[in-house]
């Protein structure tokens, strides 16, 4: 199977963007009808995350947590580029998902959406999918 490109543009510095109707789309124009979609960010302040995407709020939620785990500023930081909670963020949240499917659909539950969190932008990201 080929490897394929996802490419996310993020408007905000940090947002969770809703791409499973996209991953889902793309998985149906393989053909493909089971084994295991893998999905991975070459990125350093941006990851990958499945969680509730019929409320809006939860993406929120996660937002308002993952900024008190890494607050923006901190006397303490090194890092030159001056982003270094948007590089925690993304370790935290981690840079790959594996999603199996039947019959060409992704084995997502109910309420569960496949998210790109931006840490860092707002910019053009591109996720990795592999179909295997
Ligand atoms: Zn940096």
């Amino acid at each position: 199977m080929p490897v394929l490109m996802i490419k996310v543009r993020s408007r905000e510095r940090e947002q969770f963007i809703d791409i499973t109707a996209e991953v889902a789309r793309r998985l149906r124009e393989t053909g493909a009808r089971e084994g295991i979609c893998h999905l991975y960010v070459q990125h350093t302040t941006a990851a990958l995350t499945i969680n509730e995407s019929a409320d809006p709020d939860v993406a929120r939620d996660m937002l308002h947590v993952l900024r008190r785990l890494a607050p923006r500023h901190d006397a303490d930081y090194r890092h030159g580029e001056g982003n270094t909670d948007a590089h925690v963020k993304s370790s935290l949240m981690g840079t790959s998902l594996s999603i199996p499917f039947t019959d060409g659909e992704l084995l997502l539950g109910r309420w569960q959406g496949i998210f790109l969190c931006e840490f860092d932008g707002p910019r053009e990201r591109q996720v990795v999918m592999m179909i295997r």
